[in-house]
C-alpha cells in the first residue's frame, strides 16, 4: 500500500509521463486540428511580417518631417491592405496608406489620420512622431525559417491562425490515444435500461468519455465489469490492449472491491494506492507490461476529479503533448469554510466576481456521489490539507475545468 500526498502523487504521474512515447502520426486538415497535437514544429515560411506593415488607417511619411507640428506635406499617392506603392517616398511627401499595407521605402513613420487635416493633395501633419512609430517591421514577429510552435502543443485557435498563416493545410499530428473504460460494480445498469430500486445507471463511463474526447483520446467502452474476479479479470485483460486502461470503481476497501486484487494477479506494479486527497482518495495508479491504468473511484466527483488531476496527464504524454501545468487561478474566498485538516480538497465551487477580483464559492454538496453538484459547479475550490478553516475574503486557488 502506497498512499501518497497529492504533490508526491502529482510528481509520481509527471516522472511517469516523460518515459511515455506516442503511437504514432498522421495528416489532419485545419478543420480537424483543434485539439490535436502537434508532431512537427511550426516554422515561419517567409518573415512575419512580410513587409514592414502599418498598424494604423493614415499616411506613411518621414519622422524628421513633423519634428516641429503643425508640419506641411504634400500627398504623392495611396497604398491598401494587398497593394504597393512603387516609389520612394521623399522628404516632404506623404502617401495615404490603410492598417495592414506595406509601408512604402522611404516612409519611416505612419502618422494617424486622426492626427491630421487633409484638402487634396495637401496635408496638414499635427502631431510629432518618432522613427518607426506605428510601423510593425519586417520579421519582427518571426524570421522566415524560424520556429514559430513548438512540436507537442496542443492545438487551439492561435496555433490554428499560425498555421494557417505558413500554409500548412494539413499539420502533421500525433495519433489519438485509446484509452480503454471499464465501469465496474453489480449495482450498475446500462443508461438505456429503466434500473430497480437499488440499482444505477452506469454514468461514469460516459462522464470519463466524455473527458477521454475532451483531453484528445479515443475511448474504447468495455462493457460494465460485474464484482466478480474471473469476469473481471477477463475485461481488465481487454482493456490492456488499448494505450490507456481507466476503471471506475472497485478500489476502495469494501469487500466486492476486487479490482486491485485481480489487476496484482495479472502483474500489476503499483505506483501509488491511495493519495491524500477529497474526493478520490481510493486512486490507484500502476501499469502491466508498460500499459499504464488507472483505478478511479466510483462515486462520480471522484472519478471526474482523480482523472483531471492523474489521468489527464498521462492520456496527454501518451498523445506526444508535453507537460502543462495544472490550470489553476487565485480567486477570493466569498464565504467562510471549515473542514478538517489531513487531505487536499477539490471541492465542487464556482468562479464569481469581476475582471480583477474573482470570488470563488463552493457548492453544497453531499459528497464524492453527489454528480449533480459537479454539474452545477464550473471549478473546483483547493484546500491545503494543513488548513481547517479559511475566512472569507482569504485568497485560495481554483483549479479550472479543461474545456
Ligand atoms: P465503488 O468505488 O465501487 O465503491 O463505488 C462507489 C459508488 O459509486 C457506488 O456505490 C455507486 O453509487 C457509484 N458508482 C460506482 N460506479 C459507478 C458508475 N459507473 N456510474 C455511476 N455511479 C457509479
Ligand atoms: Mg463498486
Amino acid at each position: 500500500m502506497s498512499v501518497l500526498p497529492f504533490e508526491q502523487a502529482y510528481e509520481a504521474v509527471q516522472r511517469y509521463c516523460q518515459k511515455l512515447t506516442p503511437t504514432g502520426h498522421e495528416s489532419v486538415s485545419l478543420l480537424e486540428a483543434p485539439g490535436r497535437v502537434l508532431a512537427e514544429p511550426v516554422l515561419a515560411d517567409r518573415d512575419f511580417p512580410p513587409f514592414p506593415r502599418s498598424a494604423r488607417d493614415g499616411y506613411a511619411i518621414h519622422a524628421s518631417d513633423v519634428k516641429t507640428v503643425p508640419a506641411q506635406l504634400r500627398v504623392v499617392g495611396q497604398v491598401k491592405a494587398g497593394g504597393s506603392y512603387e516609389k520612394i517616398v521623399a522628404r516632404g511627401e506623404a502617401v495615404e496608406i490603410m492598417t495592414g499595407a506595406a509601408v512604402p521605402e522611404g516612409a519611416n513613420a505612419v502618422v494617424m489620420v486622426e492626427h491630421t487635416k487633409c484638402n487634396g493633395e495637401h496635408l496638414e501633419v499635427l502631431r510629432s512622431l518618432t522613427e518607426g512609430e506605428n510601423i510593425v517591421p519586417r520579421g519582427s514577429e518571426a524570421r522566415a525559417g524560424q520556429e514559430i510552435i513548438r512540436l507537442g502543443t496542443r492545438i487551439g485557435f492561435a496555433q490554428i491562425a499560425i498555421t494557417a498563416a505558413v500554409g500548412r493545410t494539413r499539420p502533421s499530428v500525433y495519433k489519438k490515444p485509446r484509452v480503454a473504460i471499464l465501469a465496474t460494480g453489480d449495482e450498475l445498469v446500462d443508461v438505456a435500461a429503466l434500473p430497480s430500486a437499488h440499482q444505477i445507471r452506469n454514468s461514469n463511463t460516459y462522464s470519463l468519455a466524455a473527458q477521454v474526447i475532451i483531453a484528445g483520446g479515443n475511448p474504447v467502452l468495455l462493457p460494465v465489469a460485474p464484482d466478480d474476479k474471473a469476469a473481471l479479470n477477463q475485461l481488465i485483460q481487454e482493456g490492456f490492449s488499448s494505450d490507456l486502461l481507466l476503471l471506475s470503481g472497485g478500489v476502495s476497501m469494501g469487500k466486492f472491491d476486487l479490482v486491485e486484487e485481480v489487476l496484482t494477479d495479472l502483474g500489476a506494479s503499483f505506483i501509488f494506492t491511495g493519495v491524500q486527497i477529497q474526493p478520490g482518495r481510493p486512486v490507484v495508479f500502476g501499469e502491466v507490461r508498460s500499459t499504464p491504468f488507472f483505478g478511479l473511484p466510483g462515486n462520480p466527483v471522484s472519478t471526474m476529479v482523480t482523472f483531471d488531476l492523474f489521468a489527464r496527464p498521462v492520456l496527454q504524454a501518451l498523445g506526444g503533448a508535453f507537460p502543462v501545468r495544472l490550470p489553476t487561478v487565485k480567486a477570493r474566498l466569498g464565504k467562510d469554510f471549515k473542514t478538517k485538516t489531513g487531505l487536499t480538497r477539490f471541492l465542487p465551487a464556482l468562479l464569481r466576481g469581476g475582471l480583477y477580483d474573482p470570488e470563488v464559492e463552493t457548492i453544497g454538496w453531499q459528497g464524492s456521489g453527489d454528480a449533480s453538484a459537479a454539474a452545477r459547479a464550473d471549478c473546483y475550490m483547493i484546500i491545503p490539507p494543513d488548513r481547517e478553516s479559511i475566512g472569507a475574503g482569504e485568497t485560495v486557488s481554483v483549479l479550472l475545468r479543461p474545456s
